[in-house]
């Protein structure tokens, strides 16, 4: 079971709000971005509550491995392997970071601009 937490991704998680899944295990939860900047725009995080990198431990290092793992076959199955995408994560405030919940942003789907911020 996920840890209960407070964020709208802990709602997500726990399936007491909707989200555009696209893949789940037990440990990892993917969906659509709710407000996307690109054709393809997906969240991929934890179900374990990381609030963010700062928060990532050396025991998380599995974990954090898999989550890049499955942005790299979200981007697979659809189909933007081979064009190109971007995977980011932002952190605190100068990073924008605006859920406390670590996740990373997998987007594509149309050429992306050079500049990260
Ligand atoms: P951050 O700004 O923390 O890096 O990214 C948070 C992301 O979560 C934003 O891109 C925002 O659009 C997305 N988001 C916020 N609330 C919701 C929600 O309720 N559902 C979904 N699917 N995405 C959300």
């Amino acid at each position: 079971m996920p840890e209960k937490n407070d964020t709208i991704f802990g709602k997500i998680i726990r399936g007491e709000i909707p989200a555009s899944k696209v893949y789940e295990d037990d440990e990892v939860l993917a969906f659509s971005d709710i407000a996307p900047q690109a054709p393809v725009h997906v969240l991929v995080i934890p179900k374990k509550r990381i609030a963010g990198m700062n928060d990532a431990a050396d025991e998380d290092a599995k974990l954090l491995g898999k989550l890049l793992l499955v942005c790299k076959k979200i981007a697979q199955d659809k189909g933007i392997d081979k064009s190109g995408y971007r995977i980011v994560t932002n952190c605190g405030p100068h990073g924008c970071q605006s859920v406390e919940h670590l996740h990373f942003h997998l987007v594509g789907g149309t050429q992306l601009t050079g500049k990260l911020g």
